[in-house]
């Protein structure tokens, strides 16, 4: 029976306080697709922790891995020692990746690493004598994390609006979501490659030449899952090729396995300039983060007097040990337990299943790519944002199922272990959810 301001308690993001909520919602334990609350409830985790978790929680060999680095080395630091891990995990990593994707600078979030990859597209027009390239292009609707460089050019403006509204020259792309054409759609949409042509329209109000980079989520995640139109990825990078300006994927949702592939690059037949990479990497259990960089920026990056890179990016935390560990351990699982190809065999599993919530009352538009889905519901007259309020606290309190809400947005992204029965156990408690917030 939480209220509104027992959630909003929960919410608030100061979590150091806890005298100040009133009913703060605890987990105590996790382990494969389940949180476990300090009462001993049991709660299907539909989210993959927050889109992190894709080799399920508290895995054995992830656990052990951590344990064992901490007890020989806990902490290196990256800007005068390197350790073995690091090495290994970034060759790994780069392995992964497509085409000459081959160089990581590990930082510890999804934010950093937006942040980095923004730093690395201007150092790199500043080594090559191409400082005047500064403006940044991203996309309506795309979400980039919370710091200074992923706020200004992600597609939030309320995000920004508290904040000076962000850095400046900044552009975004059009976002490619049309209800109209598109509802219901299960991987790539038909309709909306064109809109990747408005790369021409900012070109020609700005000029190539003051243009650094492109950055964009190949599937919007966090903003309702939002999958590129057939063939818009390779639009844009035709166009920047054109234009030479960098291409930036934010895979910090779509790596490791979300759409079945390890990057969505790869699903995409598209190699952008850098991928920026986190949550998944660990499945969450340690925060890393990074950059994939591509051969030509790294290797302008380490010539000339200034080593742009070297001297002026790095965070205390780049490579950390423990957090190299548990990316090595996480990658092993991957690919002992063929976890892409899972995601991958599951995929249409799971659109069938979460289709099947079409007509359920109020069900505007379901999309789904991977193991992925958003599902918009009808705004309640009076309230927007309400509808979802109340899914979120039904989905707790009723259905022991953890998803994630924003706005009356439903998204579902269940870990890469999950079953055909726990797939269809997370679409009936949804259903049932979203019949009792009718
Ligand atoms: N980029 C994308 C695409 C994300 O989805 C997120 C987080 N949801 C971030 C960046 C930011 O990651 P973090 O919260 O680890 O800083």
């Amino acid at each position: 029976n939480a209220s509104r301001n027992d959630l909003d308690a929960w919410w608030m993001p100061f979590t150091a306080n806890r005298a100040a909520k009133r009913d703060p919602r605890l987990i105590a334990s996790a382990e494969g697709m389940t949180y476990c609350t300090p009462d001993g409830r049991r709660l299907l985790d539909g989210i993959s922790g927050l889109w992190c978790c894709n080799a399920g929680h508290n895995r054995a060999p992830i656990v052990a891995a951590i344990q064992d680095q901490a007890a020989r080395l806990d902490y290196a630091p990256p800007f005068q020692f390197g350790h073995e891990g690091a090495f290994a995990l970034a060759s790994r990593i780069a392995a992964l990746a497509p085409g000459d994707l081959d160089h990581v600078f590990f930082c510890n979030s999804g934010s950093e690493s937006v942040d980095t990859a923004l730093k690395i597209a201007l150092a790199y027009r500043h080594a090559r004598g191409e400082g005047g390239r500064t403006r940044l292009i991203g996309r309506e609707r795309g979400y980039h994390g919370t710091g200074f460089g992923g706020i200004s050019v992600g597609g939030l403006p309320a995000n920004r609006k508290a904040f000076g509204h962000g850095l400046s020259g900044i552009d975004h792309l059009p976002h490619t979501y049309d209800r109209e054409q598109q509802a219901f759609s299960i991987g790539e949409p038909e309709w909306g490659a064109h809109l990747a042509d408005d790369l021409e329209r900012i070109v020609a109000l700005n000029d190539a030449s003051t243009i650094g980079a492109v950055i964009v989520e190949p599937m919007a995640g966090s903003t309702g899952v939002l999958a590129p139109p057939k063939g818009y990825l390779q639009r844009l990078r035709a166009l920047c090729d054109r234009h030479g300006i960098l291409l930036i994927f934010d895979e910090v949702i779509t790596g490791f396995g979300r759409l079945g592939f390890a990057f969505a690059a790869e699903r995409y037949g598209v190699v952008p300039d850098m991928i920026c990479f986190a949550k998944g990497v660990t499945s969450g259990a340690v925060p890393l983060g990074g950059v994939i960089v591509r051969e030509a920026i790294h290797a302008a990056l380490m010539q000339g007097p200034e080593r742009a890179i070297e001297l002026f990016h790095g965070y205390t935390y780049s490579g950390h040990p423990l957090a190299c560990a548990a990316g090595l351990a996480t990658l092993d699982l991957y690919r002992d337990e063929g976890l892409f190809e899972r995601a991958r065999t599951l995929e249409p599993v799971f659109a069938e299943a979460v289709m099947s919530l079409r007509e359920e009352p109020n069900v505007l538009d379901i999309r789904t790519i991977g193991l992925a889905a958003g599902i918009d519901l009808a705004p309640s007259a009076d309230a927007p944002g309400a509808r979802g309020y109340d899914a979120m606290v039904h989905a707790f309190n009723v259905n022991d199922l953890v998803i994630r809400i924003s706005g009356d947005t439903l998204s579902l992204c269940p870990a890469l272990i999950v079953s055909e029965d726990q797939i269809g156990e997370l679409v009936e408690k949804t259903r049932a959810m979203i019949r009792a917030v009718a």
